[in-house]
């Protein structure tokens, strides 16, 4: 068998990447060794599928090199992606500002990709094993559980680790590794946390309580809603925190994000003298949380009025709820995982053709390159933007 291209991963990046190959005259070929193209995107935003974000800019991903994404991103923007599913006739909502969501299921994002690599005379070959790849001549040979495969150019779409149950591997590190090229520490990214016992306990008792914080760590603040789980926490501020969160170190939770709790406190005492704690915490909290706290912190009489709170404590009560700090003990990991940080370094990559500098006929796209978005379609919009800028190039 022999093709100009063949793409490993039939998930968001290689399909994409492959649809344009087509078009542009090539003669390609998907593999996948999944039963199924397209598994996360069936997966992701709770099966709708958060497929852009209308306001992604660079300053949205991760990466050890800020300034590679800016190409391909430039390039091909969201409002192209949204023109596609416009042209395939998919519904859409703006879930929040920015994030376009699938009205009704994600299936209509691998619909539109894979009417895509019909019309652009895509073959798609799924449940295959590739058991090496090698260099051949000028270009590329693939020993696969469907026989040997030949091609001008090998396009590695493989995704990260995160939910292997889906069919993620490491398999497009190994690659590059295997061809000289880097890889940077990869670790989970955009998880829930994990607590302690200590707070495991209370965070359980509390399980699907939803308040609206601002976490920070390592310099980034995300004001965004935080879910109580029976592991610990996660919610969108959260999964955000968790991507430049390191292991032991602490995060920091403004529990009224808009508000200066010594101020509010001071200032209720001065004009509602007679009203209690509780009361206060009652009209900013769900009630679960409002009891909570005063069961976490029974270290005044809480029955006493705001008159007889000293300011010290009221200053206390505000450094608990502004300024609450908290040692995640770790997180759930691969498993429930969105995004993996880290990957293949980009040093060795063009920004324009997504080709190794000095392996062309070798190229890497989507989530297994070093580049991860924060929460909200920006993942997607990479996905989309390095397909499509490889594809173009192959
Ligand atoms: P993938 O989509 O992961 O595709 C990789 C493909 O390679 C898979 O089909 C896999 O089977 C195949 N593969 C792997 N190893 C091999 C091998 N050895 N041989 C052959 N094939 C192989 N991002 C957003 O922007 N919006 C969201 O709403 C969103 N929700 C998410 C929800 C969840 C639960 C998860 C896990 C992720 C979510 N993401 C979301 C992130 C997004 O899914 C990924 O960033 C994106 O899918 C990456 O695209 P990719 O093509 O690089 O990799």
């Amino acid at each position: 068998m022999v093709y100009d291209v063949v793409v490993i991963g039939a998930g968001a990046a290689g399909l994409m990447c492959a649809a344009q190959a087509g078009y542009a005259g090539r003669r390609v070929l998907i593999i996948d060794h999944a039963n199924k193209a397209g598994k996360k995107i069936l997966m992701s935003g709770g099966g709708r599928c958060n497929f852009t974000n209308l306001g992604t800019t660079p300053q949205h991903f991760y990466s050890e090199n800020p300034y590679f994404c800016i190409s391909a991103l430039k390039r091909y923007r969201p409002e192209h992606f949204v023109e596609l599913v416009d042209r395939h006739g998919v519904e859409y909502v703006e879930k929040a500002p920015g994030q376009l969501f699938c009205a009704t299921s994600a299936k209509e994002i691998v619909r539109v990709l894979w009417t895509e690599c019909e019309w652009a005379g895509v073959e798609v070959k799924l449940n295959t094993q590739i058991t090496k790849v090698v260099r051949q001549g000028e270009g590329m040979r693939l020993s696969t559980s469907i026989g040997v495969i030949d091609a001008g150019v090998v396009v590695v779409a493989s995704g990260g680790l995160s939910i292997p149950t889906m069919g993620a591997t490491g398999f497009g590190y190994e690659l590059a590794r295997q061809f000289g090229l880097e890889v940077l520490p990869t670790r989970a990214g955009l998880v829930p946390f994990t607590l302690s016992d200590f707070w495991k306990d209370r965070s359980a008792k509390l399980s699907g309580v939803s308040l609206p914080v601002a976490v920070s760590c390592a310099g980034r603040r995300f004001v965004e809603p935080m879910l109580f789980t029976h592991r610990g926490l996660s919610g969108p501020s959260m999964l955000q925190i968790s991507s430049v969160w390191q292991p032991g170190s602490p995060i920091e939770i403004d529990l009224l994000a808009n508000e200066n709790a010594a101020d509010s406190l001071r200032e209720a005492r001065k004009i509602t003298p007679k009203r209690q704690l509780s009361t206060w915490l009652g009209e900013r909290f769900p009630k679960r949380f409002a009891q909570a706290l005063l069961e976490w912190y029974p270290d005044s009489n809480q029955l006493k009025p705001l008159a007889q709170y000293s300011n010290d404590e009221l200053d206390q009560w505000a450094g608990r709820l502004n300024q609450w700090q908290l040692k995640p003990a770790g997180t759930e990991g691969w498993r429930t995982a969105e995004v993996t940080m880290g990957g293949v370094n980009t040093d060795a990559i063009s920004s324009k053709t997504f080709e190794v500098k000095d392996l062309p006929q070798l190229r890497f796209i989507g989530e297994v390159l070093d580049v991860t978005g924060e929460l909200g379609g920006y993942n997607f919009q990479w996905a989309w933007a390095s397909g499509v800028a490889c594809g173009q190039a192959c």
